[in-house]
């Protein structure tokens, strides 16, 4: 069967990440979560106090910023940072608040593009992200766009962040969500908008299996040109 590049990409909270690596666990693919990478930079940023409006100083940190991803035991994938394991620490608040800014910055979009088409080269891969179907992957046989209400979003994240014992309010979340979704669409660089081919999902009354059974049904078609829509 062919082996397709499948990209995901929506707002913050949609259920991107889930879908994606739900996806390519049935496929028997690779899954990247290229915001991941985002929040990696971010918290290298914020621990080595590199500053936004020094190109010199960018450039260093990301010539010293080493991204890698591991399958741990439960088959989740886990983000590491020259070697150490930040997974909990890119996902919480600290690092939502600031990854928006940092993600907009030419340099930083430039070095994480170059690393994600690196890893989408053998293809069998689905990377979720905002410039996925748009600029990492334009040629990316499966294109989806997930939305989903505000509400609903920002709920599910408090799920996922309560999960990991940090107990946020839900206002605070709202905040940082449309703070988020409005710089990652406004941005110069590679703003969030959803490709042109794209296939729209809406998960707000939708269930996780549901997504990922319309999204694993739209690849065998694309894997297998016979099978029509
Ligand atoms: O996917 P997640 O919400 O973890 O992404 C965190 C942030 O990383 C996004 O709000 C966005 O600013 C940035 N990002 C991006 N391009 C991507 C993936 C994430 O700019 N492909």
């Amino acid at each position: 069967m062919k082996k397709i590049i499948i990209a995901i990409d929506g707002y913050s909270a949609c259920g991107k990440s889930t879908t994606a690596r739900e996806v390519a666990k049935e496929l028997n693919y690779r899954y990247i979560d290229s915001g991941a990478m985002y929040r990696t930079v971010t918290l290298y940023f914020l621990d080595h106090h590199v500053s936004l409006t020094n190109p010199k100083e960018i450039e260093k940190a990301l010539s010293e910023i080493h991204i890698t991803f591991v399958i741990n035991s439960k088959g989740a994938s886990e983000t590491f940072l020259n070697g150490i394991n930040i997974e909990s620490a890119i996902r919480k608040m600290r690092i939502s608040e600031h990854v928006s800014l940092v993600s907009a910055m030419r340099e930083v979009r430039l070095a994480m593009v170059k690393q994600q088409r690196k890893l989408g080269k053998e293809r069998g891969i689905v990377m979720d992200g905002r410039d996925i179907g748009t600029v990492v992957f334009p040629e990316a046989d499966l294109k989806i766009f997930l939305t989903a209400d505000m509400l609903v979003r920002a709920f599910r994240r408090q799920k996922e962040l309560l999960e990991r014992n940090d107990l946020v309010d839900i206002d605070e979340i709202v905040d940082n969500l449309t703070k988020r979704d409005q710089i990652d669409s406004s941005r110069k660089e590679s703003p969030l908008v959803k490709a042109d081919a794209a296939i729209s999902i809406d998960t707000t009354h939708i269930t996780i299996d549901e997504q990922v059974d319309e999204v694993i049904r739209l690849s065998l078609t694309k894997m297998i040109p016979a099978l029509k829509r």
